[in-house]
């Protein structure tokens, strides 16, 4: 006989396939349809992502499972269905467009579904289970691997759509985490097949803080690290919606920040540098910072601009420097 688990992991591929014809062969599909060509979404890139659509009807998959001879609370528990009182069963995922999210060999384990017309939340995930890990899977993972592994870097993104906005621009070895944080098994899964990490989050105070949590975890692995910061008030979708993916290259994704020059920028917003004393602090914060730096021609780098930018004695800079890499022995 089946496991249970196995029984679910052969209903999320069912479904899989099912939401993806809809979005195309009904007349609801259609508006998913619509909705994601208006933003910019290829047939191509659907196709790739195996995007689908969960009709607005409360039982539609209800049915549908039930045809298939599939228990309504295994389904529950696969987070297809919602009850409240083990009688009625209704759809958990109504009028929204489905992202696959695959594992790791590229079966789907997981949806994410996202509202087309504002209604909250804006992204309705699977329930967490011993097959939906969020703290161990990446969408995008299973296309972009050998791509990734063949670079020996990977781009990191927030959002579902960042995937495939950038997977249309032309950057194939793009993952996401699952709207949850990044976490250490995150990072030591990519430590395996790279040795730099290219954080590209959105550019808004969420993502910069979420940028600096992550880019310590990866640093933690063993990763190298750089940024690609976008202006405030965009994501990489929105900023290849609005200036097209050649400048997204040129601009961005191509000359990303050292993981020095994000610190820099981004410790400086817990001080008030007119303030004598918080600018020393700064200064002893970015000069920690330094110390953690493996190169010591790169801690002569950042140690130089620390100075110039704050007009101080390069030599006093140094002698600091030197007591912090002593202490830290
Ligand atoms: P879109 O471009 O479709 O508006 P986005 O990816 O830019 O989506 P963000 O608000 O930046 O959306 O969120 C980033 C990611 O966080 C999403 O892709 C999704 O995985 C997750 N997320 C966002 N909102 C929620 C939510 N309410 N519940 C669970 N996860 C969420
Ligand atoms: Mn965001
Ligand atoms: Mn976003
Ligand atoms: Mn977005």
């Amino acid at each position: 006989p089946k496991s249970e688990d196995q029984t679910i992991l052969e209903a999320y591929q069912w479904l899989a396939k099912l939401y993806h014809h809809l979005l195309y062969h009904t007349k609801d599909g259609k508006k998913g349809l619509e909705y994601l060509h208006q933003r910019g979404f290829s047939d191509e890139t659907i196709e790739k992502f195996q995007i689908g659509y969960s009709p607005p009807s409360k039982d539609f998959i209800v049915k549908f499972l039930e045809k298939k001879g599939y228990h309504r609370q295994l389904m529950v528990k696969a987070g297809f269905l919602t009850t409240n009182d083990q009688t009625n069963y209704y759809d958990r995922f109504r009028g929204r467009i489905i992202f696959p999210i695959r594992n790791a060999i590229g079966k789907t384990v997981g949806f994410g579904g996202r509202s087309m017309d504002g209604q909250e939340p804006k992204y309705l995930n699977s329930p967490e289970s011993d097959l939906f890990q969020k703290s161990k899977l990446l969408y995008n993972f299973d296309n972009a691997r050998s791509e990734i592994r063949r670079k020996s870097e990977v781009i990191l993104l927030e959002g579902y759509a960042d995937v495939l906005a950038l997977h249309q621009a032309g950057a194939a070895n793009v993952v996401a985490s699952l709207g949850t944080s990044f976490t250490d098994s995150h990072a030591s899964i990519l430590r395996r097949y790279v040795d730099t990490v290219i954080i590209c989050f959105d550019g808004d105070t969420a993502g910069q803080n979420a940028t600096y949590k992550t880019l310590k975890l990866l640093k933690k692995a063993g990763c190298y690290v750089k940024v690609a910061m976008l202006p405030n008030g965009y994501d990489p979708d929105q900023y290849i919606q609005e200036f097209g993916a050649e400048a997204f290259h040129q601009s961005i994704l191509d000359t990303p920040a050292s993981e020095m020059t994000f610190l820099i920028s981004h410790l400086k917003k817990d001080y008030n540098l007119n303030s004598e004393g918080d600018r020393l602090q700064y200064v002893e914060n970015i000069i920690s910072e330094i110390a953690l730096l493996e190169s010591s021609i790169q801690r002569d780098h950042y140690l130089r601009e620390l100075s110039e930018q704050f007009s101080i004695s390069y030599e006093a800079l140094q002698q600091d420097l030197a007591v912090k890499l002593q202490n830290s022995k």
